[in-house]
């Protein structure tokens, strides 16, 4: 839309300043013609005094000549009615003599009827003798006394010529008249070949002289009948046409006349400087060509235009400019204003960031402060947990030689009752070696908690199978679970402590009794081997086994997934201790149908201690 309106007055404003450089163009240049027209003018007065006076000249030359001539007696004496041949040929040497020496076109006599008696051209064709010039006025106005005074062209020559008439007297009585003619022609040429016009005209207004040739004879204006019978009257133009001259009046300049000249393949313009002559009846025209100072004119519009286009075209290219400074302003101010609204927002945005660090900081310095609590909370419950799991550790190692015990108490005091008093030793000096044994593993248990300091031996796998299988065997006996035992004939001989490593193997058996708890066929199968420098001892099961994922934390301390009461989860991880303490490792091995435990202990050869 702005755009639009934009454009709309831009081609308005354009339209306007051609509107406004035509005029400048229409006015200016014809201000500037007009101006350079004028500015001819002073040198066509100049051009015209010259004629002027050169006419004036012409005729004054001849001014006083008629009068002079006509005092001569051979041509009063021509003039007489008597006169004699002899007279006449004398009047006629006599005019043509004066004739050549004053350069004069013709002279002659006539009597005072108008006929010709002697004339300078006496010899010539078309002479002028026998004929009548009564009509002339040069003439008329010689008989009358005065001086005549006539432009005409000459019926008999066909020339133009400037006439003079004096009256020829014999003692003061008018005999006739004596006329000269000055030949007008040398005028006219010097006036050729410049670049003006001139023209001179007579009181009605006909070229008589004129630069041109084709221009004689024609009239300025239309002439009326009255004009044309005076004209006819004296004969002035023989029987020249006198048609008009195709000169129209084309307005007026510093007071001169502007004539336009149309004659079909001409077509010219001039500015008139006139004057007259009224001692001849003449009007001398200089007419100037207006075409040079119009070229001028044009010249000069033109290159003014040139210099308002261009000051034109520098004055929009300015204001194109300027717009584009005010837009490239505008843009920058609007992006400025855009990036102030941003770092505004992003600024609140990391304040309210800020107020929400703060916050959190706040928060979690309260949450560490919990946590920090809890923590102390949870360090003392977990010492108190540990504190009841050791507890209850202890009694689940106890319970075990506890349960032997009262079984062979039992046993004695059954034997007691049959009075079978060796049997009755016997089951008691085994309650003696178990509760010592249970000593033992009171001991054991505290060296758990610290480094086991006790001394190592030489142990041999047989033996320490043996007296497992004598704690183990109470939970055994009952139970329809099938053992099988293969540690082959040779001593398997490693460095151990032989009642550890005896609770070591109980516990792996115990465990996997409770995990044959409830199956088909249970199955215990262990096997013992030596290689080069390993004693290995498998005890394998062919109950659920280890679920996935927990075979690592079979061995933590308190990993126990039997129920609440019966598992303490203490087993593996004694066992495992107990292993690494004898410099060996145990091992779990998934062998997909139930739990196998591998201890691995370095083998020791015989004799060693
Ligand atoms: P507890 O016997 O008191 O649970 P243990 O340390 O002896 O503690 O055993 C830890 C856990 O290892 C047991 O709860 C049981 O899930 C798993 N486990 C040990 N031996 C076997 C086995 N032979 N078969 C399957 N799982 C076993």
């Amino acid at each position: 839309m702005m755009q639009a309106v934009k454009s709309s007055r831009r081609l308005a404003a354009l339209g306007l300043a051609l509107v406004l450089a035509w005029v400048l163009l229409a006015q200016g240049g014809s201000w500037l013609a007009a101006r350079h027209i004028r500015a001819t003018i002073p040198q066509g007065e100049n051009i015209l005094r010259l004629a002027v006076s050169g006419l004036r000249g012409e005729l004054a030359r001849y001014e006083r000549l008629p009068d002079l001539m006509s005092r001569a007696p051979v041509l009063s004496d021509a003039l007489r009615p008597d006169a004699s041949r002899v007279d006449i040929a004398a009047a006629n040497l006599y005019l043509r003599h004066v004739t050549r020496m004053m350069g004069l076109s013709d002279a002659y006599i006539m009597t005072a009827d108008g006929m010709t008696v002697a004339a300078s051209n006496f010899d010539q064709d078309l002479s002028f003798i026998g004929q009548g010039f009564a009509y002339r006025p040069y003439f008329t106005q010689a008989m009358a006394g005065g001086q005549g005074r006539f432009f005409a062209l000459g019926t008999t020559s066909g020339k133009r010529g400037y006439y003079f008439g004096a009256a020829v007297r014999d003692r003061g009585r008018i005999l006739g008249v004596l006329a000269l003619k000055v030949d007008v022609d040398a005028i006219e040429d010097s006036w050729r070949a410049a670049e003006y016009e001139m023209i001179v005209t007579d009181s009605e207004g006909i070229v008589f002289l004129a630069s041109r040739r084709d221009w004689q004879f024609r009239s300025l204006g239309p002439l009326g009948t009255a004009a044309r019978a005076r004209i006819a009257a004296t004969r002035r133009y023989h029987d020249e046409p006198l048609a008009m001259l195709p000169l129209e009046r084309a307005g007026r300049v510093a007071g001169h006349q502007m004539l336009r000249l149309d004659s079909g393949h001409d077509r010219r313009e001039f500015v008139s400087v006139s004057e007259t002559m009224p001692e001849a009846g003449w009007r001398v025209q200089v007419l100037l060509d207006t075409a040079p100072a119009r070229q001028q004119a044009l010249q000069g519009t033109v290159a003014a235009l040139l210099i308002v286009g261009a000051v034109l075209a520098g004055l929009m290219a300015w204001m194109q400019r300027r717009a584009r400074l005010r837009e490239r302003l505008s843009i920058q101010a609007e992006a400025q204003a855009q990036l102030e609204g941003r770092v505004d927002a992003r600024t609140r945005e990391l304040a309210q960031l800020n107020d929400r660090l703060t916050a959190e900081i706040t928060e979690r310095r309260a949450t560490e402060d919990e946590l920090r609590r809890t923590q102390r909370h949870l360090v003392q419950s977990a010492k108190l947990a540990a504190l009841g799991q050791m507890s209850a550790a202890l009694s689940h190692e106890l319970n075990q030689p506890l349960g032997a015990v009262r079984n062979f108490a039992a046993n004695a005091v059954t034997y007691l009752d049959r009075d079978r008093p060796d049997d009755t030793r016997a089951n008691l000096a085994r309650i003696l070696s178990l509760t010592d044994r249970m000593t033992e593993i009171g001991r054991t248990l505290r060296n758990f908690a610290r480094k086991p300091n006790a001394q190592l031996r030489q142990v041999d796998l047989h033996d320490v199978m043996h007296d497992a299988f004598e704690v183990i065997a109470w939970r055994i006996g009952n139970r329809a679970v099938t053992m099988s035992v293969d540690l082959g004939d040779a001593p398997l001989l490693v460095m151990a402590g032989p009642l550890r490593f005896q609770q070591v193997v109980v516990n792996l058996l115990s465990n996997a009794l409770d995990a044959l708890e409830g199956c088909d066929d249970p199955r215990i199968d262990i096997t013992g081997h030596a290689t080069a420098d390993r004693v290995i001892l498998t005890v394998s099961d062919n109950g659920p086994g280890v679920a996935e994922g927990l075979d690592d934390r079979v061995f933590d301390p308190f990993f126990s997934t039997k129920g609440v009461g019966s598992g303490l989860g203490l087993g593996l991880s004694i066992s495992f201790n107990i292993i690494k303490d004898f410099g060996g490792e145990l091992r779990l091995v998934q062998n997909g149908q139930g739990a196998s435990f591998v201890i691995d202990l370095p083998r020791i050869t015989s004799g060693k201690t």
